[in-house]
């Protein structure tokens, strides 16, 4: 007798049930599956960690060539046609952000001390296990990178996943590896968060390396008076496993300035990075960034600056280096050649 095979897809941070399929069923069948619980068209649908033979299952092999395990959690990119066709007009009146709120002055720092927050953070460093990919580096400075609009537009539609990336990715993170020792930290699952960084070429550069991914176990929930309870990803999990990065030489991108409310001068808000396929033209955001932190990565200490001002901070050294430039110093002794 044909065994039912039940499976989960799990696609926009919701999960869905898929059953009566049977082994026999092929992943064309379970693909129109998928569609009629989600919505997602059969060739939207990337269906990431499903493998066979080391690739992606084409649409007529079986479901029991895949030995899937009951209620095998498939991960799935891919959009409805109706977001297709929005991320292909540009909006009217493109809100600035969505889901996000900027913390007002006064009440991080309220939330920074509590000490009911201290505690659960001291149970992350003891309880939570960060994955280490590489060894961390002398004398580097520590770069913590969100992902989703961060540097990966995770709604938009794409034939691969490199579309969506955001440009100059790869650029600015084999500049930042220079100074900083580069981890991600993203609210999703570790499976997750190794897929996208597979996918996206990441994890397999050669011109930089990833010391290691946080994911949103790490995260903590907190309370403000305003916003009631959110999840936060807290610094101090880090500084607390690694004693060589401190608030003095850590600095955290993400696209949430929520998500740095535990820690919030070591927090950079960044350009959200939405509708690929509009913004890809001219998305130069990371690029500014990289120059950032090469400017900043010569500070003794990042605690004296306010990230909020990053592209003022650059604007002002380039005016300091032009004027150098306009009113040379006279030659020092070293300068004359040697007689
Ligand atoms: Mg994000």
């Amino acid at each position: 007798m044909e065994s039912e095979i039940k499976l989960i897809v799990k696609w926009n941070s919701k999960e869905y049930e898929v059953d009566c399929l049977s082994e026999n069923d092929s992943i064309g069948t379970l693909k129109e599956a998928i569609f009629r619980k989600t919505g997602v068209r059969p060739e939207r649908q990337k269906l990431l960690n499903l493998k066979f033979k080391g690739k992606m299952p084409e649409n007529d092999c079986l479901l029991s060539a895949l030995t899937l395990k009951p209620g095998f959690k498939i991960m799935m990119m891919g959009s409805l046609e109706a977001a297709i066709a929005d991320a292909n007009t540009v909006p009217d009146d493109l809100p600035e952000v969505i889901d996000d709120f900027d913390i007002k002055d006064g009440e991080d720092v309220a939330i920074e001390n509590k000490e009911v927050y201290l505690s659960k953070i001291d149970k992350r460093i003891r309880e939570y296990e960060i994955k280490v990919l590489n060894p961390t580096r002398q004398d580097k400075k520590l770069l913590v990178l969100d992902i989703d609009y961060t540097l990966f537009d995770h709604l938009s539609v794409a034939e691969c996943g490199y579309e969506l990336m955001r440009p100059y990715l790869h650029e600015f993170l084999t500049s930042a590896y220079m100074d900083y020792d580069i981890a991600i930290w993203s609210a999703t699952n570790m499976k997750w968060i190794e897929e996208k960084m597979k996918l996206l070429g990441v994890s397999t550069h050669n011109d930089y390396k990833i010391v290691f991914y946080l994911d949103s176990l790490a995260m903590i929930t907190v309370h403000t008076p305003e916003y009631g309870v959110i999840k936060v990803k807290p610094l101090g999990v880090i500084w607390g496993k690694f004693p060589q990065y401190t608030p003095e030489n850590t600095i955290m991108f993400d696209d949430t300035s929520r998500n740095f409310l535990m820690n919030p001068q070591n927090g950079l808000k960044i350009r959200a990075f939405r509708q690929a396929h509009l913004n890809r033209s001219s998305d130069r955001e990371l690029l500014k960034l990289a120059k950032y932190l090469r400017a900043i990565a010569q500070l003794e200490s990042f605690v004296n600056l306010n990230h909020r001002h990053w592209e003022r901070y650059l604007k002002a050294r380039r005016k300091e280096k032009k004027h150098k430039h306009r009113d040379p110093e006279p030659p020092s002794s070293s300068d004359n050649p040697p007689t």
